[in-house]
């Protein structure tokens, strides 16, 4: 295009091109790419039309562009994605967050509400999405995001700050769940979303998340169970009595990871849907009387 160039039309003019090479959701897309390129607040659409892009501007677009018909997804080209209505920073050292997760995050606010002062654990925190999210609805709570990808925490912690929480409020902790030899404190809730995608899966995988995402953040064992595994082995004995376990779980996964919970002396177990109607969630608590859950 010739001449004078609003962000309006930049963003048209994204939006065909990605149309126009078959990509789905074209019109969401392009507003991102446009709004952050043009750099105009892309929730308050009445400027578009008067803010004119500048060269650099329209250059930023082009590349942000060339990346995105390369198959990036435009989360990690732009940085930033929203989540429980507010937006994270991400990189590829942490999964995008997947408007599936907020069924986990309204579970785990839910509980956090029902409990004074709570202290909260999100294991495999990623970008922090869930315990940000968590801490910012329930302000007597305390959250600590643990993750196994130094980069990862980093990511975390700059959420927190972004979302003007202290390390009072939100703290970060490096560690490997499956050893869990430096996790310390004691917690109402744990929350975690595990990677829990199986081998099988993981060959089948759309592109974009194939290539892009930290596979690490995914993989979860052949079976995609290894993490609940250990949750239900190693976990609940370092709760308080009563804390309630909850977890994010692949589409068919949610009746197996009933039974290790089961297995494991958790009680009251049970599961939630998704928007899309998948069994997404399961939540157990630890007895009131927990003295027969130890360490296994
Ligand atoms: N839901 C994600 C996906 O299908 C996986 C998230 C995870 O393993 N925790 O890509």
């Amino acid at each position: 295009m010739r001449g004078k160039m609003t962000a309006w039309n930049l963003y048209e003019s994204i939006r065909g091109i990605l149309q126009q090479n078959g990509i789905e959701s074209a019109q969401l897309e392009a507003w991102e790419i446009a709004a952050k390129a043009a750099e105009v607040d892309r929730r308050n659409a009445a400027v578009w039309r008067q803010t004119e892009v500048t060269p650099s501007q329209r250059k930023n677009a082009g590349e942000m562009l060339i990346q995105r018909l390369r198959g990036k997804p435009v989360a990690y080209i732009i940085g930033e994605w929203d989540f429980y209505g507010y937006t994270f920073h991400v990189t590829n050292d942490v999964l995008i967050p997947r408007s599936d997760t907020e069924c986990l995050c309204d579970a785990a606010i839910r509980e956090a509400k029902k409990r004074e002062n709570p202290k909260v654990l999100d294991l495999c925190c990623g970008s922090g999405c869930i315990g940000i999210a968590l801490a910012k609805n329930v302000p007597q709570a305390s959250v600590v995001g643990v993750d196994i990808s130094a980069k990862a925490l980093e990511v975390a912690r700059e959420n927190a700050e972004r979302h003007g929480l202290d390390k009072a409020r939100y703290m970060t902790q490096w560690g490997d769940v499956r050893r869990m030899h430096n996790i310390s404190g004691v917690y109402d809730i744990l929350v975690c979303n595990p990677p829990y995608i199986t081998a099988e899966e993981m060959e089948q995988l759309d592109p974009g998340v194939k290539e892009f995402e930290p596979h690490l953040a995914l993989f979860g064992g052949e079976d995609g169970l290894d993490f609940y595994r250990i949750l239900s082995k190693r976990y609940a004995g370092k709760l308080n009595p009563g804390a309630c376990i909850l977890v994010e779980c692949g589409w068919k996964q949610a009746r197996d990871i009933m039974a290790l919970f089961h297995l494991g002396g958790l009680v009251e177990i049970g599961m939630e849907k998704d928007l899309a109607g998948i069994q997404r969630v399961v939540h157990a608590y630890v007895p009131a009387n927990s003295s027969e859950i130890k360490e296994q």
